[in-house]
């Protein structure tokens, strides 16, 4: 039984696809342009792989966010200022949420089984902490990790370790994280000695070197593993 939940945000509770192109239109539109389908894949990509390379700790989290916004413009051939696009674009993604499908009531559940409930996200303090007083979830966890304010990141083992300190009564053996991320999420759990479930809906091939210990569809399936 697992009574102490570990709860990646973009993309298990979050839709973060949504936030991003929103927030990509509105950093576009201040420098005049309407992006294309294609683009906003372009970028979505780029954006992904420059956190990942935060994850292995190859860029710092300024480099990212500065770094994706540089390698798009290059990569689409115009001169935008990163800066500034990448400014507009956190600014436009603290303002926009939408839940994934189950994840209000999932959350809802967990509490009213008297389940701990601790956010563990890479994503920048500002944005995060705007959504989630606009999502009224801010209060819904008992705490709220973020690697921007410990100081290192998911997958590290520290990240972990620096989170478990703050959990009181914490118990290895009763904790689980939930997350879409293989490489964040379920590695790092796997490094910190928890247990892992793999929010996967879209069915993406597995790693034999990250094996969940869970690996679910829906997020309705997860409270009954727990
Ligand atoms: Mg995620």
């Amino acid at each position: 039984m697992y009574n102490i939940v570990f709860l990646d945000l973009d993309d298990t509770i979050f839709d973060f696809g949504y936030a991003e192109e929103h927030a990509l239109r509105t950093a576009f539109a201040h420098i005049g342009i309407e992006p294309t389908e294609a683009q906003m894949h372009l970028f979505s990509e780029i954006n992904d792989a420059h956190w990942k390379r935060l994850e292995r700790g190859e860029l710092t989290r300024r480099e990212v966010q500065i770094g994706r916004f540089a390698a798009f413009f290059e990569t689409i051939g115009i001169g935008g200022d990163a800066e500034q696009a990448n400014r507009d674009f956190m600014n436009a993604v603290g303002e926009s949420f939408r839940f994934l499908d189950g994840a209000e009531q999932l959350l809802k559940d967990l509490r009213a089984r008297g389940k701990r409930m601790y956010v563990v996200s890479n994503a920048s303090r500002s944005v995060q902490m705007k959504r989630l007083e606009k999502a009224g979830i801010l209060n819904t966890f008992d705490g709220i990790f973020l690697s921007e304010d410990l100081g290192v990141q998911k997958p590290e083992r520290l990240f972990f370790e620096k989170c478990f300190a703050r959990v009181s009564d914490m118990k290895l053996d009763q904790s689980i994280i939930l997350g879409d991320s293989l490489t964040s999420d379920i590695l790092g759990g796997i490094r910190a000695g928890i247990a892992t479930c793999w929010y996967n809906p879209k069915q993406k091939k597995g790693r034999e070197d990250i094996v969940p210990s869970f690996e679910i569809g829906h997020l309705s399936e997860f409270l009954n593993l727990i």
